[in-house]
């Protein structure tokens, strides 16, 4: 049976800037289970990267979680029969030591441009052995001499350290280990670049990867090898995955479950099959209908979706996607905010064809 790791409850995210304040994240809920991959899709700009930088309690200023709660259901890995420990990220300090420790031990994060996130001076050995020393530690030995942090657990020595990250470059698919765990970011490629940040954010058994567009720098092959890479040490660590994408064949393959966000909205929740078969939220659908269609003839237009994204500052009144929506109905559309309900069975929307009004 699906067990709960990460409960989101009316997350709110704003950025109070010059202009006015921007609602990144406007009341976003939804659950990620142990084990489970949850997509999360949406044009550029609709909250999907700002809510997994919630999640990790990472923010950038000036922004602010105003409302809303993160509880994590923690299960510690070292202490098994330990009951479920339920964790609200949001009452935590971002910078404080409680965090920190679930930050990159427990939840792991890959970027887009691991060129980004990996420091230029470092080795990928010394990336992988810097994670392993603050979040991982080893069952104790006979004769160890190490202070003991938890009962029957020790710190990896320097020598487990580089052992661990030669296996997991291994894992990761990356050719001669024993050789590019010495290896400088300059002197990888974007793709081997990637599979050094996933060996990273894996190396300390996370009970929770987000991967936040993970390939989309990536060419097709690659990208196909880094998504089996992922699935196969989620089965093997039962590691529940947020993925986040604009890429809609990329979420079927990956995920069981889809979020679709627009404007800092959830505007659909649904299986992945109800999604991409019985999707109902009209922004759901354009989405859909912009995917290139094999077999289609290279002189038809591809289909896109009208309009433009609105400014954050003036956003429209009653639904947001009323100014683009095909199915939009004049005074009500653009007098009544659509409520998040329950239309069948675990599908979720929030639209005004979907309520009696
Ligand atoms: Fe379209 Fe109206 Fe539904 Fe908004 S509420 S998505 S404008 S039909």
């Amino acid at each position: 049976m699906s067990e709960p790791l990460l409960e989101i409850k009316n997350l709110k995210v704003e950025f109070d800037v010059r202009d006015g304040i921007v609602h990144a994240v406007d009341g976003v809920t939804f659950t990620i289970n142990r084990g489970e991959t949850l997509g999360v899709i949406g044009e550029s700009g609709c909250g999907k990267s700002i809510t997994a930088k919630a999640v990790m309690r990472m923010v950038p200023k000036p922004g602010k979680i105003p409302e809303g709660e993160i509880v994590y259901h923690r299960r510690d890995k070292y202490n098994p029969d330990k009951d479920v420990e339920l964790l609200n990220l949001t009452n935590m300090d971002p910078h404080g030591e409680e965090i920190r420790h679930i930050r990159g031990g427990e939840f792991a994060m890959i970027f887009q441009e691991p060129m980004s996130c990996l420091t230029p001076v470092y080795t990928a050995g010394v990336h992988i052995g810097e994670a392993l020393d603050l979040h991982r530690l080893l069952p104790r030995k006979v004769g160890d001499r190490m202070a003991e942090v938890i009962s029957g657990y020790r710190h990896v020595t320097k020598e487990e350290a580089r052992e661990i990250s030669i296996e997991m470059l291994h894992r990761v698919g990356l050719p001669k280990p024993e050789q590019r765990v010495d290896s400088y970011p300059h002197q990888l490629s974007g793709g081997q670049r990637q599979r050094v940040m996933i060996a990273i954010a894996l190396s300390c058994h996370p009970a929770m990867l987000i991967a936040d567009e993970p390939t989309t720098a990536l060419d097709v092959s690659i990208e196909a090898q880094i998504l089996d890479i992922m699935r196969d040490l989620q089965d093997t660590a039962d590691m529940a995955i947020m993925f986040i994408t604009h890429n809609l064949g990329v979420v079927a393959e990956m995920a069981k479950e889809i979020v679709v966000m627009y404007m800092g909205k959830q505007v659909e929740k649904a299986s992945t099959v109800n999604i991409f078969y019985e999707s109902k939220h009209p922004y759901t659908r354009a989405l859909l209908e912009s995917i290139p269609k094999v077999g289609k003839r290279s002189t038809e237009r591809l289909a896109s979706i009208e309009g433009m994204v609105p400014d954050p500052f003036n956003l429209p009144t009653g639904c947001v996607f009323h100014p683009r929506c095909p199915s939009y109905m004049a005074g009500k559309c653009d007098k009544i905010t659509p409520k998040w309900q329950e239309v069948e069975k675990d599908h979720w929307v929030r639209c005004l064809l979907y309520e009696d009004v």
